[in-house]
């Protein structure tokens, strides 16, 4: 089989299986040739690993990461792509296509029923936009027994989910990647690189899991809810937005801030890892009494 990224393979696999893109699935292929096997090198894929794709489209990427993993396991939505990923991966072993939303599958059992063999699993994709968030956050709070998470997102995305916590340019995404995992930028990845190219630039991320989080935060509904309602009124101050949508009362709202030491009129913005679980387990004191 040639190159998976080649434009005039592509479009013979397409002709010859009846294909075309659909924009709401977020399909756009990669065809730049140099970007998967970055990716697969620095998204962990070796010799003693599992990997976990979502989203395999025509198999560029999976096809990378079964040259130098011990198994893959590649989630694809679209029906239309199953045959094409049986052509196209045909020459590999060690890959295993399942048909299914990634949002939806017991994404746990499939690591237990396919990696028990593997030293450390890795996820590693590029994602269909238009579910990046709850992709990613479906991941980590999941806890799934995975060293790391290697996605290429929207440059945005990953600008934001990569900011220091504290920073005008972090958000509650940002907190909630943070607090399960160590995020780093890796590189950008330009629009012509796809087929059809996206109206954004892409980057790929990579986050490597904490065993443990390194924050207390109490509770983790309540710190969840409380970086929910902070970030909803991110520009106002944290009097004030704690006590949006029914979060806090304002008195509430006072005495906690006081307890970890806060002044009300800082945004949740500027608050570091440390003070936002402070400010978590003075909330929770505070519900207690
Ligand atoms: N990996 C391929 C590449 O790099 O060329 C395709 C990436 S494309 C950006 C995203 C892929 O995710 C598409 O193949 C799309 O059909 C698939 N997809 C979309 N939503 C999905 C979901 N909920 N679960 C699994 N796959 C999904």
């Amino acid at each position: 089989m040639s190159s998976l990224s080649d434009i005039g393979t592509i479009k013979a696999i397409m002709q010859r299986h009846g294909f075309s893109f659909s924009k709401g699935l977020g399909q756009n292929f990669l065809v730049n040739p140099s970007v998967c096997p970055r990716m697969a090198e620095m998204g962990g894929a070796n010799a003693d690993s599992g990997v976990l794709e979502i989203g395999p489209g025509i198999g560029v990427l999976t096809a990378e990461l079964a040259r130098r993993a011990k198994k893959v396991v590649a989630i694809e939505l679209d029906d239309r792509l199953i045959p094409v990923l049986d052509e196209t991966l045909a020459g590999f072993s060690n890959v295993n296509v399942i048909h299914g939303d990634a949002l939806r599958l017991d994404l746990a059992g499939i690591i237990n029923d396919n990696f028990a063999d593997c030293r450390n699993v890795a996820v590693c994709a590029n994602l269909p936009y238009y579910i990046t968030s709850p992709i990613i956050m479906a991941l980590l709070e999941s806890r799934l027994p995975v060293s790391s998470v290697t996605v290429m997102v929207q440059k945005e995305a990953a600008d934001r989910i990569c900011a220091p916590v504290g920073s005008r340019e972090s958000g509650a995404l940002t907190v909630a990647i943070n607090y399960y995992s160590q995020p780093r930028m890796l590189f950008r990845v330009s629009p012509g690189s796809f087929m059809p190219p996206p109206k954004v630039t892409s980057a790929v991320i990579r986050m490597d899991i904490l065993p443990e989080p390194e924050y207390d935060v109490g509770d983790e509904e309540i710190f969840f809810a409380m970086i929910k309602a902070g970030f909803s009124q991110r520009r106002k101050t944290l009097a004030n937005s704690l006590t949006s949508g029914g979060f806090l009362s304002k008195e509430q709202a006072a005495t906690a801030l006081a307890d970890a030491d806060i002044p009300p009129n800082s945004r949740i913005e500027s608050l570091s890892m440390d003070k936002l679980a402070e400010l978590s387990v003075a909330i929770q004191k505070l519900c207690k009494n």
